[in-house]
This record gives structure tokens, sequence and C-alpha cells, in this order.
């Protein structure tokens, strides 16, 4: 009796261990592995560079504001394992947003990070929608935290006429970004216009049109 109390406790201990895992990319297996992005060997992550230095962990990129005079009114500067080697199997990266009046980060998702974004200034209504179809928004203002789960599709809209700023987070050196638009009228190949017609409920020109204005560059 003890002995299946006992073991029942390790299989729980065993489920809570897999299910507790907090770090959405792997462990590491050594201190640094900076990545050599100029390798044509192909791994989980990037193969590790043997002359790494601490410029190598170093970034300024998100030190000043980004440029928002484009059609959203914003724009993500990453600071990943792309930009910041020395990220490479540390799980970890962060991004700048900036807004201007008006602004609008997309509807898109990270498919290998939960973010939680800090307001550096301004005032943002974000919200993420959940696979039961639920939105979650909210006003963030200056010092404040928002948090969108792994991989649900999540938006940030600046309503105010001041320029807003959020430095984002994620639990992944690489999160990956899909939005929505581009994603499916921005592809290319293109997807067909009659599967975009039938899923959307709208006639192909209005497809086409949509598509035009998410030509791929
Ligand atoms: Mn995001």
């Amino acid at each position: 009796m003890a002995a299946a109390a006992c073991c029942r406790v390790l299989a729980l201990m065993a489920i809570m261990l897999v299910a507790g895992r907090v770090s959405a990319d792997p462990d590491m297996l050594q201190d640094i592995c900076v990545a050599d992005l100029a390798s044509a060997i192909k791994v989980n992550g990037f193969v590790c560079k043997s002359n790494a230095t601490a410029d190598d962990f170093f970034s300024a990129a998100l030190a000043n504001p980004g440029a928002t005079n484009n059609t959203f009114g914003s724009l993500v500067t990453g600071a990943n394992v792309q930009r910041i080697p020395g990220l490479n199997t540390l799980g970890v990266s962060l991004a700048r947003i900036d807004y201007a009046p008006g602004g609008l980060n997309p509807p898109h998702t990270h498919p290998r990070a939960t973010e939680i974004v800090f307001v550096l200034y301004g005032e943002l209504e974000v919200g993420f929608i959940t696979t039961a179809n639920v939105l979650y928004p909210k006003i963030i203002k200056k010092g404040e935290i928002f948090v969108f789960p792994r991989g649900l599709v999540h938006f940030q809209k600046n309503n105010r006429k001041v320029p807003a700023a959020v430095i984002a987070a994620f639990n992944s050196q690489l999160p990956g970004t899909q939005s929505i638009a581009t994603t499916l009228f921005g592809a290319s190949p293109p997807v067909p216009d009659n599967v975009l017609a039938k899923a959307f409920q709208i006639a192909t020109p209005e497809v086409q049109k949509i598509k035009s204005r998410f030509a791929p560059k």
C-alpha cells in the first residue's frame, strides 16, 4: 500500500516536471554557445563559434526610437539571436516596439515564445485572443506590463496623439512572428484566391485588392 502510494507520488512528480517546464527553447548544454550566423551547418538554433567576445553579448539596437513612418505606423526592432549572437541557446530575447500616433502593431503570433511588454512611454490598447475566441483587451500606459501567452494572436494600437514605445521580452532566442494579414495575403507563392475568398466569405476581386496591399517586396 505504501509502495503504491509512493509510485503514485513519483508519477505525479514526473508529470509536474514535464508540465512545469517554463523555458520555450531547449535547455543549454554549456556556458555559452555564441551563434556562428554564417555557418552552413544547419542545427536546431545555430552552431557555436570558437572565438567569442563580449561584443557578441552586446547590442545598442534598442537605445533609440525606431522609424514609424510606414503603413502601420509602428516598428518592431528585434534584439534576438540574429542581432545578438551570444543569445544562442539561452532562451531569451528582447524587442523594442515604437508606435506613431494612431500606429498599430497588427494582429500576429509568436510560435515559439510568450511575450511580456513594459510600456516606456505613451498609452496602448492591447489584447490577445484565446483559442476559444475570447478577446482579453486592456489599456496599458507608462510603467505598466501586459503578457501575450505563447502562440496566441495579439496586437497593440496607439489611440493617442503622442508616440508610444514598449520593451518586449520573449522566452525564446528567436520567437518568430507571423503577422496574420501579411501571412495570408502576402505569402510567396501566393495562397490561392479561392482559398481566401471562401475563408473570409468575400469575392475574388476583394481578395485581389487586399493582396495588392501585401504584395511581397
Ligand atoms: Mn508580439
